[in-house]
């Protein structure tokens, strides 16, 4: 293997010592969901691994075969976790894919540029996303979504747009308008922490961002929601647009140290694995390098937050029996399974019980769902037999993307009962249900 060499064009090209650190073992390959669904070399790690060290060496260029393969990684990261060698594969991809997205292999594919001009476009604009959201609550409440689906129109749909409209959740009725400060009342708070929204949360999600604020308040926080925090370019990183995830970085980090705050928490594991990441991000950065180190530190899950505290026991009882779903970017990025485990099992009532295979992709995976619906929905359809096995009423997860997908798994193909829930919205029922008990 030759080195590769930096230039200004391909100065995100995958580091050639990521790339040797991988000795081929194989041991990643059971553990990759893309290879166990279609059991070819191609879609595994390890053959993904080969594609790019050939791409970033200049021995093949970006046909749209090889595309195809590396879009067709679901970016879980679970190949990580059964890595012996500590190859650090989700890097390495996102490399890979920001030297296809530069004209490293030849000319960019017209989908990868579309993805990267439509998360620019959209995701760190949250005027545009509400009106977006306004658009589709009309389309849902109007009754023209049930005209749609009664009718073949749906089916003449272009393919991305039907797939689109089917993992769409129910738009809650109004868009979260967060309170830039909460305190504890009464008390002088023990903790100040930052909390980052989102761009998914305040449209599809509010419930989840003001339960994660009563949350800490509970536990003694005073929660800071700074306006002027942007997206955290996770979408932006798994597409390979490297420059426009260090602008939003940049602006993140100037943000939140600012605050002088204990913690930045997110309730989002893929925004936490990605803010975690911007110390390697930004690490050539002569103004941020330093700077983005310090923020990465800050960076915590809530749950992990919670636990760490240790969080406030008293609480009262919610009945059910709740499985839980790992979300990759928590399990396989950010190496935390134990915190949301703790937080349900120790809610009085309710009934823990282990979901099988619980830290294999559902096939979320960001914009995934939409660039690879066939393969998101064998993957989703998967999750949802292991799910009915649990018996559970309740479907907890930790982050805002596992959260849609798993309700559109719910929704087509059951158990039609069971409730979508965040671990934090489930701790907050219970500490509301104290006056209850
Ligand atoms: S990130 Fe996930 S889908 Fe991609 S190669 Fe690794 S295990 Fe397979
Ligand atoms: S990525 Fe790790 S587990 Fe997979 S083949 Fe390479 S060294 Fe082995």
């Amino acid at each position: 293997m030759t080195a590769i060499t930096r230039t200004r064009r391909n100065i995100d090209a995958p580091a050639f010592e990521d790339m040797q650190r991988c000795v081929h073992c194989g041991y990643c390959i059971c553990d990759c969901p893309t290879y166990l669904a279609l059991g070819t070399e191609a879609e595994s790690p390890r053959g993904r691994l080969h594609l790019i060290s050939a791409l970033a060496e200049g021995r093949v260029s970006a046909t749209a075969g090889l595309v195809a393969h590396l879009d067709r990684c679901v970016q879980c990261r679970a190949c990580e976790t059964a890595c012996p060698s500590g190859v650090a594969f989700g890097r390495i991809m996102e490399r890979g894919r920001a030297l296809v997205l530069r004209g490293g292999g030849g000319r960019p594919p017209l989908g990868w540029r579309l993805r990267a001009s439509l998360a620019s476009l959209l995701l760190p604009h949250p005027g545009r996303l509400r009106f977006l959201a306004g658009l589709l609550r009309f389309y849902q409440r109007s009754g023209f979504q049930k005209l749609v689906r009664s009718t073949r129109l749906l089916k003449l749909l272009p393919g991305r747009l039907y797939e689109m409209e089917q993992f769409l959740p129910p738009l809650p009725d109004r868009v979260l308008a967060p309170v830039e400060v909460t305190r504890p009342s009464g008390d002088v708070p023990a903790h100040r922490v930052a909390l980052l929204v989102g761009c998914v949360t305040p449209v599809l999600y509010p419930n989840l961002h003001e339960a994660t604020v009563r949350v800490l308040v509970r536990n003694g926080c005073e929660v800071v929601v700074p306006p002027k925090q942007t997206c955290c370019g996770a979408l932006h990183v798994h597409a390979g647009d490297l420059k426009a995830a260090r602008r939003l970085a940049r602006q993140n980090i100037d943000v939140f140290l600012a605050l002088g705050v204990e913690a930045v928490i997110t309730s989002a594991a893929g925004c936490g694995s990605t803010m975690k990441e911007y110390g390697e991000l930004l690490k050539d950065d002569p103004k941020h390098a330093e700077k983005a180190a310090t923020f990465s530190a800050l960076v915590k899950d809530v749950t992990e937050y919670l636990v760490a505290l240790p969080f406030n026991a008293e609480m009262g009882t919610v009945r059910g029996r709740v499985t839980y779903q790992d979300s990759c970017h928590l399990a396989h990025a950010q190496k935390i399974k134990a915190q949301p485990r703790a937080i349900l099992e120790a809610i009085p009532g309710l009934d823990f019980v282990e979901l099988p295979q619980a830290d294999r992709c559902c096939g979320s995976g960001g914009v995934y769902s939409l660039t690879q619906p066939e393969m998101s929905w064998r993957l989703l359809e998967e999750k949802m037999k292991r799910v009915a096995e649990t018996k559970a009423g309740i479907l907890a997860t930790a982050n805002t993307g596992c959260m849609m997908q798993l309700q559109a798994g719910l929704r087509r193909f059951g158990p039609k009962k069971t409730q979508m829930a965040h671990v934090v919205e489930l701790l907050d029922e219970a500490y509301r249900a104290v006056e209850n008990d």
